[in-house]
C-alpha cells in the first residue's frame, strides 16, 4: 500500500503556502525560519490541520452512508469547528460534544466566541459537557452517537483531533510529500520541522511521511514535536502508536526508530489550554515582526519552543527550519483578557 491508494476528498485549496519568516529569522539571529501555512489551507471556516486530516476520513464516512458527523473537543476546539464546516460543506448534520478542557480558564467568553460560535453559525448541534481534558474516548461521545442513531440518523464518529482513527495520520503523511515537492520548486531543504503536538496524528503523520521519503532516498531530517498537552506520556504514546500504524499503512516497510519520534516538553506550562509567559511572548513577537497570528493553546507554545531552540543553538545557525502553522486563531478571542493593551516586545 501507498498513500495514493487511499481515497482523498479534497477540502483544502491545494498545497498550503510556504514562505520565509525573514524578520523573525533576523531577530533570532541564527537559523533561517520558514512557515508552512495550514492556518489558511482551506476556505471552510478558516481551515487548519484538522481539515487536512479530514480529507482522508470523509471518503470513509461517505462509503458508510453516514449523514451526521459526531465529534468531540474542548469548548474552544479548532477541530470541532472544522468538523462543523466539513459537515456543512457536505450537506451533513453535525453533533459536537464540547467539554470543559480548560477549567482553569474561566473566561465566560469561552463558550460564546471564537470556535464555538462559528460551529453554531454553521448549524452544528453543540453540547456543552463539564468533563475535563483527555485525548481518549469518552462516554459523552458514545452517547452522542447513540442519540443520532435513536433518531434514525447514521452517525460517523470522529475522535478528538481526528487522531485516534485508523486514517488519522494520512493527511500529514501527505503534508510531508507536499513539503518535498515544494522544496524542489523552491530550491531549499528543511533539515528541521517544528510542529505542535497534542492528540498526535499531525506530528505522527509527518513522521511516517518523512520516513517513507527517507526510504525512497530522501535526506534525513528532524521532526520536532512540541508538546502542548501537558500530559506528555499520553501524547508521546499516541504519537508513536499513530506514527507506526501510519507508516505501515503507507508502506514504509520498516519499523520506525525511536529517534524519529521526538516529543519535546518545556513550553506547555502546567496545563493544556493555559498560556504561560513564553507563549504570550511568542504570540506578540510573531505578530509584531511578521503580522502572523498564533493562538495561546497550540501555536504560541510551539513557536515558543522554536524560538528557544534557535536561540540556544539546538537548531543551529546553518539550519533551515520549517514551522508548521496548524491554525487555531479563532480561539484567541476567548483569551481577550490577556491582550487588553498593546505591549511592544520586538525592537
Ligand atoms: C489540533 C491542533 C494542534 C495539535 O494537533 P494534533 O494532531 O492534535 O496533535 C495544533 N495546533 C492547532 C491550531 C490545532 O487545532
Amino acid at each position: 500500500m501507498a498513500l495514493s491508494d487511499f481515497p482523498r476528498h479534497p477540502l483544502t485549496f491545494g498545497p498550503s503556502p510556504v514562505h520565509p519568516l525573514a524578520r523573525l529569522s533576523a531577530h533570532l539571529g541564527g537559523a533561517q525560519v520558514w512557515a508552512k501555512r495550514d492556518d489558511c489551507n482551506a476556505g471552510l471556516a478558516y481551515g487548519g490541520n484538522k481539515t487536512r486530516k479530514l480529507e482522508y476520513l470523509v471518503p470513509d464516512a461517505l462509503a458508510q452512508g453516514a449523514d451526521t458527523l459526531v465529534s468531540i473537543g474542548g469548548y474552544q476546539s479548532n477541530h470541532t469547528r472544522q468538523v462543523a464546516a466539513v459537515a456543512a460543506h457536505l450537506g451533513m448534520d453535525c453533533v459536537l460534544v464540547q467539554e470543559n478542557w480548560v477549567p482553569d480558564w474561566t473566561d465566560p467568553l469561552s463558550t460564546q466566541v471564537g470556535n464555538i460560535m462559528l460551529s453554531r453559525v454553521m448549524g452544528a448541534e453543540v453540547r456543552l459537557d463539564p468533563a475535563g481534558f483527555d485525548i481518549g474516548f469518552r462516554d459523552s461521545w458514545r452517547q452522542a452517537l447513540a442519540d443520532v442513531e435513536a433518531r434514525g440518523g447514521t452517525p460517523y464518529g470522529i475522535p478528538a483531533g481526528a487522531s485516534d482513527h485508523p486514517l488519522g495520520g494520512l493527511g500529514f503523511a501527505g503534508w510531508a510529500y507536499e513539503v518535498a515537492e515544494q522544496e524542489r520548486e523552491l530550491g531549499v531543504f528543511f533539515d528541521t520541522i517544528v510542529v505542535c503536538t497534542v492528540t498526535g496524528s499531525t506530528h505522527a503523520g509527518m513522521i511516517a511521511g518523512f520516513a517513507a521519503l527517507e526510504e525512497a532516498g530522501g535526506r534525513p531530517r528532524r521532526v520536532l514535536g512540541i508538546d502542548a498537552s501537558a500530559t506528555l506520556d499520553k501524547t508521546r504514546d499516541q504519537v508513536s502508536r499513530i506514527a507506526r500504524s501510519t507508516a505501515e499503512l503507507i508502506g514504509v516497510g520498516r519499523d520506525l526508530r525511536d529517534d524519529e519520534i521526538t516529543v519535546l516538553e518545556g513550553w506547555a506550562g502546567d496545563v493544556y489550554g493555559v498560556p504561560v509567559q513564553s507563549t504570550l511572548d511568542a504570540i506578540r513577537l510573531t505578530g509584531q515582526l511578521e503580522g502572523v497570528i498564533l493562538d495561546p493553546v497550540y501555536e504560541g507554545k510551539s513557536m515558543a519552543g522554536l524560538i528557544d531552540l534557535v536561540r540556544n543553538g539546538d537548531i543551529g545557525p546553518g539550519s533551515t527550519v520549517l514551522y508548521a502553522h496548524l491554525g487555531g486563531q479563532p480561539a484567541i478571542n476567548a483569551y481577550a483578557g490577556l491582550f487588553g493593551t498593546t505591549e511592544r516586545v520586538a525592537e
